[in-house]
Order: structure tokens, then C-alpha cells, then sequence
């Protein structure tokens, strides 16, 4: 029998899997640069992303390659594969033995426009794939858009006003730790407004952000580092 052949989906190679070793030894992870568990415990994270309403914030690399290819894959060409091996990478390098595991998942919401646009949440579906490694539920309607005006033609106050409008959120009273779940953190500004309303229900929640890459003004490791 001819088995079929697979391509690495960042360099095109034959592969056996998705992403090819090379790939992955080739790529910078967070963690391989000595940056682990709470990222907020770091200054230079701390000072780059806007955190007063969340606990803990776990990333798996910086906003560059092969993150950048990946989630524009996943984003832009529908590729739920490379949702998976975002999510396979978080669990990797981000959970670990003694990693305190939150009650269940929160996928951000995507805007409905962009919903109706891509047929999918790129945040529900790495949830998804995460979710089934590490047991826990994943909660879709913890939090609803309702509307608010287009982002890009508001002042940076009028931003963070809209954004603050913009969900409703919810979740069940016996919930006491969550992790909320998106692709890439920019600013921190929606995750944080997030965090900060469901804080509001349930002052004593302990809340996580787990994010695939983070977007970094001034990168935290080296790429010659990486390989190590
Ligand atoms: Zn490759």
C-alpha cells in the first residue's frame, strides 16, 4: 500500500508530522529562553501588557515566525491543523506536572462580522484541542459581543470605552479559577477588560490568560538562544 505523503506546513518538506523537527527545533519558545509559568513575574512582560485584571498570563513564543505563519494559517486559510499544533505546543511547554489547572476554558469571542467572515473562532478551537489534553471544560458563552462601534476610527480612551461596552459576561457561581483563551496578545487591553468584568461577579476568581504568542516591542530572547 502507498502511503501518502506529507509536507511540513511551515517549510514544506516531507515530514511525518504537521510541522517538521527541524521547524520546531528552529522555533523560539518562551520557555527554552528561561521565561516559565507566570510571565507576569517577568518586569519586561509585565511592563509591555496591560495586567490589572488578571492573575497569571501563560504564552507560548513571541508574535514572530513560525507563530505568525501559523496563526495566519489558521486565521486566514481555515488550516485547523495549525490550531492544533498551537495548542500541542501550549500544553508542551506551558503545562507541566505541578501547572495549578484552572476550572474550565474561556475562549475570547470574535466580533460576529468577522464570525459570519471566517465561519469559525480560531480561540474555541485551540480551546477545543486543549481542553481534550488536559480535562477540563470549555465554556462558549461566558461571554457575548454586544455590538459596539468598528474599533479602528475611535481614539485610543474612546477604544478601551467602546471595548468596555462591547461583552456581557457570565459564569457559574461555583467556578473559581479560569483560563481565558486567545491566539495572540497585543496590548492586553480586551483580556483584561474581560478579566476585570468577570472579577466584578466573583471578586475572589483566580484568573489566567493563556495565549499562543505574545506581540513584543522589544523581543525577549534572541533567536541564536533558541536553539539550545
Ligand atoms: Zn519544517
Amino acid at each position: 500500500m502507498k502511503l501518502p505523503n506529507f509536507a511540513c506546513l511551515l517549510c514544506q518538506q516531507y515530514s511525518d508530522h504537521p510541522v517538521c523537527e527541524y521547524c520546531k527545533t528552529d522555533t523560539c519558545f518562551l520557555a527554552k529562553g528561561g521565561y516559565k509559568d507566570n510571565l507576569l513575574t517577568y518586569p519586561q512582560i509585565r511592563r509591555q501588557f496591560r495586567h490589572s485584571g488578571y492573575d497569571n498570563l501563560y504564552a507560548c513564543g513571541e508574535y514572530q515566525w513560525p507563530f505568525t505563519d501559523l496563526v495566519h494559517n489558521m486565521k486566514f486559510h481555515r488550516c485547523l491543523t495549525s490550531a492544533r499544533i498551537l495548542a500541542d505546543w501550549f500544553v508542551e511547554f506551558c503545562i507541566h506536572e505541578d501547572t495549578l489547572l484552572p476550572d474550565c476554558l474561556l475562549p475570547v469571542p470574535v466580533h460576529f462580522r468577522r464570525f459570519m467572515h471566517r465561519r469559525f473562532n480560531q480561540a474555541a478551537v485551540i480551546a477545543r484541542h486543549i481542553s481534550n489534553q488536559i480535562d477540563r471544560p470549555v465554556y462558549h458563552d461566558w461571554a457575548c459581543r454586544k455590538g459596539g462601534k468598528t474599533q479602528h476610527k475611535l481614539s485610543r480612551s474612546q477604544r478601551l470605552l467602546n471595548l468596555r461596552r462591547a461583552f456581557s459576561t457570565s459564569i457559574p457561581h461555583d467556578v473559581h479559577h479560569v483560563a481565558i483563551i486567545d491566539d495572540v496578545m497585543t496590548t492586553g487591553v480586551t483580556a483584561d477588560v474581560l478579566a476585570k468584568q468577570l472579577r466584578a461577579h466573583q471578586p475572589a476568581l483566580i484568573i489566567d490568560i493563556w495565549v499562543m504568542a505574545l506581540t513584543t516591542c522589544n523581543p525577549l530572547i534572541q533567536r541564536t538562544r533558541c536553539a539550545d
